[in-house]
């Protein structure tokens, strides 16, 4: 289905939990679930939306979260929503924790393509920014190879002053392993243990410190950039520094059962309204999707749900 400015909407990303098991500092330091499990999406809600939204024209589906591999019976939900009919691809989104020795359960279940979020390489930082211990994260990219998992995404959230420093480790990891890694800008959306304004950077550090990197494609959200005769690329997402609102083609479902037409505004649908069918709320969702969103630098316009409850 085709929104009021023409942008053809095919993609729904559901938040399968509000918990996790990190406390990222710009996502849930203080990891509290005001969610109790009785308010979350039961499998039979969510295999039900996923039909309806197939009438609408959606044809792909991320799984998401918090941290969707939390979710108890997490595999077996996988397995319906790949089987309803009209979805071409089921991907997710994940730390990648308890991933290690699962990934063929996870590719048998559906998921064809996976997005790793991983914003440090070093021991000490990851701790810092999640409250956990490092986990092998060369072992999961084997195990993903291993398992024809390509092409591998990872994203990293760039911080200045956390992990603005290992820019360069992350080109030569994108190198070495051949992958794509994508540099997020980070958005003042939910509750950051810190100030916003005090670590965001503008994605354009990245190509200051690499001159070397040059496009070489583009898709929805990201622009991909490589060295001449070199494996791998990195990705940039600017969500802040510059929009990519005219290509959107999303809807969100949030954990506790809200239609979100877009990322960035408070704006929410509730599937249990009873007033209305579930078909005509994610009809109402694509017709109400705003042009654009009016997060920028100025940061006057913060979004207070987080991240971990949006699914992102
Ligand atoms: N737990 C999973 C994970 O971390 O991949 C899935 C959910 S997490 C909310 C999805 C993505 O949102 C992650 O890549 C995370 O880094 C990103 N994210 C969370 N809060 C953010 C923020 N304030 N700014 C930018 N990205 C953020
Ligand atoms: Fe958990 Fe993902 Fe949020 Fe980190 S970004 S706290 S891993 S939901």
């Amino acid at each position: 289905m085709r929104d009021k400015y023409n942008r053809e909407i095919d993609y729904l990303r559901i938040s399968v939990t509000d918990r996790c098991n990190l406390r990222c500092s710009y996502c849930m330091p203080d990891g509290i679930n005001k969610v109790t499990h009785d308010d979350i999406l039961r499998n039979e809600e969510i295999i039900e939306l996923v039909k309806e939204a197939v009438k609408i024209g959606i044809k792909k589906v991320r799984i998401t979260g918090g941290e969707p591999l939390v979710r108890k019976g997490i595999y077996d939900l996988i397995k319906e929503i790949s089987s309803v009919k009209g979805i071409n691809e089921v991907t997710m989104t994940t730390n990648g924790v308890l991933l290690i020795g699962n990934v063929k359960k996870l590719k048998e279940a559906g998921v064809s393509r996976i997005n790793l979020s991983l914003d440090t390489l070093k021991k000490d930082v990851f701790k810092s920014i999640t409250g956990k211990e490092m986990f092998d994260y060369l072992e999961l990219i084997k195990e993903l190879k291993d398992n024809g998992m390509e092409p591998i995404k990872i994203n990293v959230v760039l911080m200045n002053g956390i992990n603005s420093d290992e820019i360069n480790e992350f080109v030569e990891l994108s190198q070495k392993y051949d992958l794509l890694i994508r540099f997020i800008e980070l958005m003042p959306i939910g509750h950051l243990e810190f100030s916003w304004e005090d670590h965001y950077l503008k994605n354009e550090a990245i190509l200051k410190a690499n001159p070397n990197l040059k496009l070489f494609k583009e898709d929805l959200n990201t622009r991909y950039y490589k060295e001449d005769n070199k494996p791998g690329a990195i990705g940039l997402i600017n969500p802040i520094s510059k929009k990519f609102c005219s290509r959107c083609n999303r809807l969100r479902i949030t954990s506790d059962g809200k239609i979100k037409p877009c990322l960035h505004k408070d704006d929410e649908i509730d599937i249990f309204d009873l007033s209305t069918s579930i078909y005509d709320k994610l009809k109402e969702a694509v017709e109400s999707k705003p042009e654009e969103h009016d997060i920028d630098e100025s940061k006057e316009n913060e979004i207070t749900r987080s991240m971990n409850r949006i699914g992102g």
